[in-house]
């Protein structure tokens, strides 16, 4: 039986992983699995920073060449998982990133499975994980960081500019160069694209938020404030038709259609920021831990990463859908391992 396992392969995981090995308590991480199904909802082992380019605001990776130390860091069991080191990035890839987080984790001592946990049963001690194949693994404590997804709109010219100005997180991706000075959209209408939108009016030249119905769903006081942003026009009862772009520049405009029979538009611009919410990826806990009622793992207990079952413990973006960042994520997987680390000493 594992002292301490931990579900998922971000960088909420690893760090969980790393602090509950420094601890000596010997974590196993199942990390998901290499599958179609896996592919198509991005949720392919290394989590979401592994979908991403470049990550300029993670702690310790200011601009440089970190060839030699990724030559070094990395094991070579690994380095095929990894592009060659792009020397002109203002810091790291996301790949590269949480490969590092990964080695350090494995350096003190976790140990790796890949698998994804089809169920789960947390009514008797020891708790019971289910793999995908029939393997069970059996835990006294067990570290839910299975992460979540952004919603795309699901265009296929949508997915062809990912990375080359289709973005899904305008706090990871705004301040790039690529955005600065020119102009960019948003899609979406609540709270979420509304605040998006706002923060992009740092960077961007102007900022077109497209929203499908005539009224935003973002609550009255952020509302007000985006309609007064001089910078910020909504396009109401708008949706996304096709992104415009070529090999070169990535996106440089797109096309939108109306709700309510008005001719198609098509707005030049240099980015498109889709902000439709995110998907927590709790399909396999339904039923057996509190959730919230957008899906995410319920912390009942401020400031503590404890769910609705004693002795599972959760972190990063499973359990928040306010700040979404690896750093976040990163910070909440060390509060795990430290809660599961005292629960498992005063169990003894
Ligand atoms: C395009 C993009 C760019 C971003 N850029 C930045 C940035 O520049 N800076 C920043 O701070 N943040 C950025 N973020 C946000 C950041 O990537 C996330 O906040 C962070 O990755 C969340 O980490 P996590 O460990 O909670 O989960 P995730 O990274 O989502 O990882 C969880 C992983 O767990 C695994 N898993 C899921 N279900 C199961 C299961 N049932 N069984 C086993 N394993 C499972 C999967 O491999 C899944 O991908 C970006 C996100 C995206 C999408």
């Amino acid at each position: 039986m594992e002292k301490v396992i931990i579900i998922g392969s971000g960088p909420a995981g690893w760090t969980a992983a790393m602090y509950a090995a420094r601890a000596a308590l010997s974590p196993l991480v199942i990390e998901g699995n290499f599958t179609q199904e896996n592919q198509e909802r991005g949720t392919l082992p290394m989590g979401q920073l592994a979908l991403t380019t470049e990550v300029e605001n993670f702690p310790g990776f200011p601009p440089g060449d970190i060839t030699g130390y990724l030559a070094s860091a990395v094991p070579a069991s690994r380095k095929e998982m990894l592009a060659p080191h792009d020397p002109e990035l203002n810091g790291v890839s996301g790949p590269e990133l949480v490969e590092l987080i990964r080695a350090q984790a494995v350096h003190f001592g976790t140990r790796v499975v890949t698998d994804d946990v089809a169920d789960v049963d947390f009514t008797s001690k020891p708790f019971k994980l289910i793999g995908a194949g029939g393997n069970t693994y059996e835990t006294q404590t067990v570290i839910i960081a299975t992460g979540a997804s952004a919603n795309y709109l699901g265009l296929e010219s949508e997915g062809r500019f990912k990375n080359r100005g289709v973005s899904a997180c305008a706090v990871c991706d705004g301040a790039l160069p690529r955005f600065r000075n020119k102009p960019v959209a948003v899609i979406g209408g609540g709270d979420s694209a509304v605040e998006e939108a706002e923060y992009l009016t740092k960077f961007a030249s102007k900022v077109y938020l497209i929203h499908r119905r005539d009224q935003l769903r973002a609550s009255k006081v952020v509302a007000k404030r985006a309609m007064g942003n001089p910078k910020i026009e909504i396009l109401w009862n708008r949706v996304p038709k096709e992104f415009l772009g070529n090999d070169k520049d990535g996106i440089t405009g797109i096309q939108v259609s109306s709700t309510v029979g008005a001719a198609d538009l098509t707005v030049d611009v240099s980015g498109v920021f889709v902000a439709i919410g995110h998907t927590p990826n709790t399909g396999f806990l339904r039923g057996k831990i509190g959730l919230t009622e957008k899906g995410f793992v319920a912390r009942p207990v401020p400031f503590r990463s404890n769910t609705s079952v004693q002795g599972v413990f959760t972190a990063g973006d499973v359990a928040d859908d306010y700040y979404r960042q690896a750093n976040t994520a990163a910070a909440s997987g060390c509060m795990a391992a430290i809660d599961t680390e005292r629960y498992l000493a005063a169990l003894e």
